[in-house]
């Protein structure tokens, strides 16, 4: 038997709690996977603490990424022995997660671990990272990069912001950093960051065209905070938006668009296909400066779980904590 944290309907609502499980209580998918790392996003987060429902399904496995190495195989492109990852696919959601020793899961959802990386780095870059990495990719292919900047990062002390600043700032371009931690001014400097702005600048509605100062965004916040992004953004430039950790609305006006040519890049990492997370974790592994990735990850276990859930969906977790399970 082997610790997992399990999802559970009880008299009270969903509930997430540490438990152990067998190898047979796992779903019947071609592969399984003896799981070393996880890691822990704002999604965990709210899984963990039944603040929004993300399992549709219970009892559930939460964990949306996970790194392992191949235990047995049924699929003929996995071997025992190979090490892998996987970011989203549902898991957590509709498909048993990463929170478990073991996992048996579909062959088309595992990416071999990228050479570059450690299995523990590759979850300290996790969901958060390689999402941050499909936003620069998504500026990139829509020729944003070819300036100097200034590019806004919002939730810049978050998972997604920390990794965001660290990518864009190794192509050596101008960073502004929004967070409501003004404190953490020199943790992000060290990151990148080229200015800090207090994150309440952004956080309250304002004008549908405003000063353009920025030639493009990473936005991890949503609501207001995206909707002034587009409005702050030049002619001709782009915000990739991932995140929803200042709400979900988006009360802005077509504006930006109609008169700026601004353009709203949308990013999912869930169902984001393999071509393109390859091109995601190839610039990872090429631009991301692992001292960097070292600074901003922390540690835990299994156990440490419901606390950090509460702490991220707070706000209160500094770039990225890997779960150490093997
Ligand atoms: P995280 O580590 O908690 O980072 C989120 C950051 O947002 C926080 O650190 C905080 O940064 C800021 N923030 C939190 N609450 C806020 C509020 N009420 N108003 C304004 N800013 C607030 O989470 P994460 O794992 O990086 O994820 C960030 C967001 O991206 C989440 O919404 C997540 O669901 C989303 N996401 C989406 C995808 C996708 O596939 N589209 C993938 C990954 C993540 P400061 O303290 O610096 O202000």
């Amino acid at each position: 038997r082997f610790p997992a944290m399990l999802i559970r309907e009880t008299e009270g609502g969903p509930r997430a709690g540490l438990t152990e499980l067998s190898l047979a209580d796992l779903p019947d998918h071609e592969v399984l996977v003896e799981i070393s790392h996880s890691s822990l996003n704002y999604k965990d987060g709210l899984a963990i603490t039944g603040k929004a429902r993300i399992a549709r399904r219970l009892p559930m496995v939460a964990g949306i990424d996970l790194a392992g190495v191949v235990v047995s195989s049924r699929a003929p492109q996995w071997q025992p022995g190979d090490q892998v990852i996987v970011n989203g696919w549902g898991l957590s959601e509709t498909e048993w997660g990463a929170y478990s020793r073991f996992q048996r899961l579909k062959p088309e959802f595992l990416t071999r671990l990228p050479a570059g990386f450690s299995a523990a780095e590759a979850m300290a870059i996790g969901t958060a990272g390689y999402t941050a990495a499909l936003c620069v990719l998504a500026l990139e292919d829509h020729g944003t990069l070819a300036g100097p900047g200034p590019f806004l990062v919002t939730g810049a002390a978050g998972g997604v912001g920390t990794i965001a600043i660290a990518l864009l700032a190794a192509r050596g371009l101008e960073v502004t950093a929004s967070t409501g931690r003004v404190s953490e001014e020199g943790f992000l400097r060290g990151l990148g960051a080229t200015a800090v702005t207090d994150r309440a600048s952004l956080a309250a509605p304002g004008k549908p065209l405003q000063a353009e100062l920025w030639a493009g965004g990473i936005d991890a916040v949503g609501s207001h905070t995206l909707a002034n992004a587009l409005a702050q953004t030049r002619y001709g430039g782009a915000i990739a938006a991932c995140g929803l950790a200042g709400g979900a609305d988006l009360p802005g006006t077509v504006m930006p668009h109609i008169l700026r040519s601004v353009a709203l890049l949308g990013v999912d990492s869930v169902m984001c296909p393999q071509a393109r997370r390859a091109r995601a974790w190839a610039l990872l592994e090429r631009d991301l400066d692992r001292a960097k990735l070292a600074g901003l990850t922390h540690r835990a276990k299994l156990a440490d779980l419901p606390q950090l859930a509460e702490q991220i969906v707070a706000g209160q977790i500094r770039g990225r904590t890997v779960i150490e399970i093997g």
